[in-house]
């Protein structure tokens, strides 16, 4: 197969439905499309769900995975065709969760980086929480509050959040740009670049709102140690 799914996310991570042409179905399940809407779970986001419907048919999208560089929309039930014209709807209060979350994660990745040269040894966006793995030389729970109640204070103000896509080399000059593990950036020509203006730029694959005003506010849930120089922290939108 040659075709390569157009993912409209990457421009747009506030479309909600979007029409697509099924391209190929394998057993039953496994759907491709021509253009989709539905992110596939990688990069320390989950996938998104909701519905491909054709007609007054609904499909639901159970799973969504990134294979030899295809995204695979898994559904429930057998039916969908080659050749079908269908209507991709979003689980959207589950994923714009996920882009409040994923923009909140980045912000205070950045102060705790500023506040303390920890780096993110791992990252887990759920529905209901974020996890990050910091390597700490030694755990500094005045700067993880502070860092906290900084981010709070930026989620209420008016900060844009913007993403486009730069040349590999000049994108490696950023400082900082890879913080985050999940960014480890894959080896293409051109990155895509998340920028929160003032406060942090990431080579990022995910899904964003456009403005920190929309993030809320966040709180931590627990820090637990793994490890000599490792912490592990949960914190979530409130
Ligand atoms: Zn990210």
């Amino acid at each position: 197969m040659t075709h390569v799914t157009k993912a409209l996310f990457i421009v747009d991570s506030y479309l909600k439905e979007a029409p697509a042409t099924v391209v190929s179905v394998k057993d039953g399940k496994f759907v491709t499309l021509d253009q989709t809407i539905f992110y596939a779970k990688g990069g320390g986001q989950p996938n998104d769900t909701g519905k491909i419907m054709r007609g007054d048919e609904a499909f639901n999208v159970v799973y969504v995975g990134k294979f030899s560089g295809e995204i695979s929309h898994e559904v429930d039930h057998a039916g969908l065709q080659p050749g079908d014209q269908v209507c991709c709807v979003l689980n959207w209060e589950r994923r714009y969760k996920l882009m409040r979350s994923h923009t909140a994660a980045h912000v205070l990745a950045a102060l705790l980086n500023q506040g303390t040269g920890a780096l993110i040894t791992g990252n887990q966006l759920e529905e209901d929480h974020v996890r990050f793995d910091f390597s700490f030389e030694k755990f500094d729970r005045v700067i993880l509050e502070s860092s906290l109640a900084k981010a709070n204070q930026l989620f209420g103000t008016d900060v844009t959040v913007k993403w486009y896509e730069l040349p590999r080399e000049e994108a490696m000059k950023i400082p900082g740009v890879v913080k985050m593990a999940e960014a480890a950036p894959p080896d293409l020509p051109v990155l895509r670049i998340v920028e929160i203006v003032g406060v942090d730029r990431q080579a990022d694959g995910g899904t964003h709102v456009k403005n920190l005003k929309e993030v809320g506010k966040v709180e931590l849930v627990k820090t637990e140690n793994k490890g000599k120089n490792n912490r592990r922290i949960y914190f979530k939108l409130t």
